[in-house]
């Protein structure tokens, strides 16, 4: 049944049958995964970079972007003080550099699981397994890393620094070291087809992914592809679409309702992502002043609120939808 051909036929569902679409991508979410919204609070602690994405705003040839590394005490203190605030989990986002070395990544990770217990997320890119052994050493329970698009042709043209191959012996390390894993993509890369979109969800359903997030293809504009619209541009609705047959292919995996939604849906985007299929709402946490130097994209929401306001906006969009907030990590809900 669950078959690219499948996929394919609930891509392209037409205008009025799309609401049933979403029906059945809740229905799924609520029987597989629970009324329950995970919080996750992103810090975004570095954007620094060393790879050079060809869409990305903080790539390491924009040179319009300002640097900065968050001190690795303001970054214990920042989760700390979520975990104050009722977060459960924290993910820990940068570039892929060694600005911040494996080894004082390491240390923050443990001295965060020390004192606070929280469950504990990285996303830093490409490492070795021995890199991803030590940060679970260290106290890492989970590890966030897109596969952008699972057509090698494509991933070659927007990803300079490695192959789709590596990227995937990346996953497949992390799921040896029994780490909760996570990837996705992105929709309408320019190049993309229907057919990669759904190839895409295949990918993610044969990784068997606790976590799964995508979000709309948004150019930066000091970029290679900063002029290229979006494969769907003349169809938005398709990035809902995604994600509602993501959730039918992948019932158990949690699903963000990501913040570049927001960006294409200003107000709504992921309010509707909630209600189509998604189960996690990642509020930045990141301290407001660091906020507007990562920059993947433009018109990114939530520049300016505290992290307070951030949470506290989370927190109201959930009690708006009548769902409860999750309680406890939110670990993978895969029984491996
Ligand atoms: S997408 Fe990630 S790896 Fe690529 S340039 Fe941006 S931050 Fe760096």
């Amino acid at each position: 049944m669950f078959t690219k051909e499948y996929a394919l036929s609930l891509l392209n569902t037409g205008s009025t049958e799309v609401e049933a679409l979403y029906r059945r991508a809740d229905e799924v979410r609520k029987h597989a995964c629970g009324e329950d919204v995970f919080l996750r609070g992103i810090i975004e602690f570095s954007n620094i970079c060393a790879a050079d994405c060809t869409y990305c705003g903080i790539r390491a040839s924009n040179r319009e972007v300002e640097r900065f590394k968050i001190p690795s005490d303001e970054i214990v203190e920042t989760a700390l003080a979520a975990k104050s605030a009722g977060i459960t989990t924290v993910v820990l986002q940068a570039g892929e550099s060694q600005a911040v070395s494996d080894q004082e990544l390491g240390q923050i990770i443990r001295r965060i699981k020390e004192e606070s217990g929280l469950a504990i997320t990285l996303s830093v890119g490409n490492r070795s397994e021995q890199t991803y052994r030590y940060w679970q050493a260290c106290g890492m329970d989970r590890y966030l890393l897109r596969f952008e698009t699972s057509d090698a042709e494509l991933f070659g043209r927007v990803h300079g620094s490695c192959s789709l191959d590596e990227r995937l012996e990346c996953l497949r390390s992390l799921r040896r070291l029994g780490v909760q894993t996570g990837s996705g993509f992105l929709i309408g890369l320019p190049g993309e087809r229907l057919e990669i979109l759904a190839d895409n969800i295949m990918l993610c359903r044969e990784l068997d992914l606790d976590m799964i997030g995508i979000g709309p293809f948004i150019p930066h504009p000091h970029t290679p592809l900063g002029s290229f619209p979006n494969a769907y541009a003349d169809q938005p609705e398709m990035f809902f679409k995604a994600l509602a047959v993501l959730r039918i292919f992948n019932p158990t995996a949690h699903i963000p309702a990501t913040t570049a939604f927001d960006a294409v849906f200003p107000d709504k985007g992921r309010d509707l992502l909630l209600q189509r299929g998604a189960n996690v709402f990642m509020p930045n946490i990141t301290p407001a002043k660091y906020r507007s130097m990562y920059l993947l994209y433009p018109n990114k929401p939530g520049l300016v609120e505290s992290e307070c306001e951030c949470l506290q906006c989370a927190a109201h969009l959930v009690k708006r939808l009548g769902r409860p907030i999750g309680k406890g990590p939110g670990h993978t809900l895969k029984r491996r």
